[in-house]
């Protein structure tokens, strides 16, 4: 049955409920068919709305799209290791975030809600902010204050309202949560319908390879919005039968903030308290994500691990990929760095995919400063 269920205290809700946590305080997840209709998929537009059936949004009049997706799988060499890389900087906000936000804004637009709230370190702010736009609905972002100028303009011009939020991360959340108290809470790491966005990542990585899955994807995590919405996708399309196997996942953290990294490592069951430390990543530097037990359990049970990158690799990292043409933001050098460090201990033969997850042009003063 389609539901919404609570994976601490069992608790189950119907998807028309707008909610975004379990009274018991917890996160909810979506219980969900997908349904894989191979011959009408391959006749659709070019965009992540391809896989329609398998998008837990009921009506196509509440679809909140522009276009987005399917972007193109590129063969990049790294150290001579071919690597398929997914060009998710080139979403119509810059980032893969808006696979989530285009699902999440559609269930908003389908609950009938007036307006949300949601806190970023700025990509997932633009792409809600955006979508929000689309779906007609007002919507309220919360940055911290030293958020990268031109996301800030970017979130203002959609017509958002943007709340600068002194102090650090965690700060903008509680603030964040704070609001969304009184309204609905768009939230790329609590809701879990923007999970049913980023998990196409999966789906067109498969189509892409004519319906197969590579053995390893690399991605960068902080909260695992992509690595758990690509992994929820590679489990559908298993379950399906489409596909035989769930890849190795290689999660990437900055050395400068990985709590998940070190949990993995020390065989914690919660995660460690660690300070929050300046990094070039700035988009993954989450010193504690929500669904990290998720996380770890999804990195586990896929036989995969975790690569933590230092400052200097991520620098490198960024100079190499401009250099071969790809201009991305340094959160995305997170990931390439980790892509290199992960090759070159590479001992077989491995289809690799991994992603470039934003765009430089959100980033002019680092790459100034840089
Ligand atoms: C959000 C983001 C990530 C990582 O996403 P998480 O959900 O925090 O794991 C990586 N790169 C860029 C550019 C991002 O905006
Ligand atoms: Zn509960």
């Amino acid at each position: 049955m389609d539901q919404l269920i609570c994976g601490k205290c069992g608790s189950a809700f119907p998807l028309c409920d707008p909610r975004w946590r379990c009274d018991c305080g917890y996160l909810l997840d979506v219980e969900f068919a997908p349904v894989f209709a191979l011959d009408k998929i391959a006749e659709r537009k070019p965009t992540m709305w391809r896989y329609r059936e398998a998008i837990p949004i009921s009506d196509d009049a509440n679809v909140v799209t522009l276009d987005e997706g399917y972007t193109p799988l590129l063969r990049v060499s790294f150290d001579g290791v071919p690597v398929w890389m997914k060009q998710d900087h080139l979403f119509p906000t810059g980032s893969y975030k808006d696979r989530g936000a285009s699902v999440l804004m559609s269930k908003a637009k389908e609950l009938g809600i007036q307006r949300v709230v949601e806190d970023s370190s700025g990509n997932a702010g633009c792409a809600v902010a955006a979508y929000s736009a689309v779906a007609g609905i007002e919507c309220a972002i919360y940055v911290p204050e030293h958020t990268a100028a031109a996301k800030l303009a970017q979130i203002r011009r959609y017509g958002a309202t943007l709340n600068l939020v002194p102090g650090e991360r965690q700060d903008t959340a509680l603030a964040a949560l704070e609001a969304a108290q009184g309204t609905y809470y768009a939230s790329h790491s609590w809701n879990p319908f923007f999970l049913h966005g980023t998990k196409t990542f999966a789906f067109e990585v498969c189509e892409q390879l004519g319906w197969r899955s590579p053995d390893t994807v690399i991605l960068p995590v902080g909260n695992g919005t992509l690595l758990l919405g690509a992994y929820l996708g590679f489990t559908e399309l298993m379950g399906a039968g489409i596909v035989s196997s769930v890849p190795k996942l290689i999660a990437v953290q900055a050395e400068a903030c990985a709590p998940l990294a070190a949990a993995f490592r020390g065989k914690l069951d919660s995660l460690p308290e660690i300070p929050a430390r300046d990094t070039l990543a700035e988009g993954i530097a989450i010193t504690s994500p929500i669904r990290g037990g998720q996380i770890l359990r999804a990195v586990r049970d896929s036989g995969g691990h975790f690569v933590s990158v230092s400052e200097g690799e991520i620098k490198a990292s960024l100079t190499q990929m401009c250099r071969k043409g790809f201009y991305i933001e340094p959160t995305s050098a997170a990931a390439t760095a980790g892509v290199s460090k992960y090759v070159r201990r590479l001992q077989s033969d491995e289809v690799i995919v991994s992603v470039l997850t934003g765009h430089g042009l959100k980033a002019t003063e680092k790459m100034l400063a840089i």
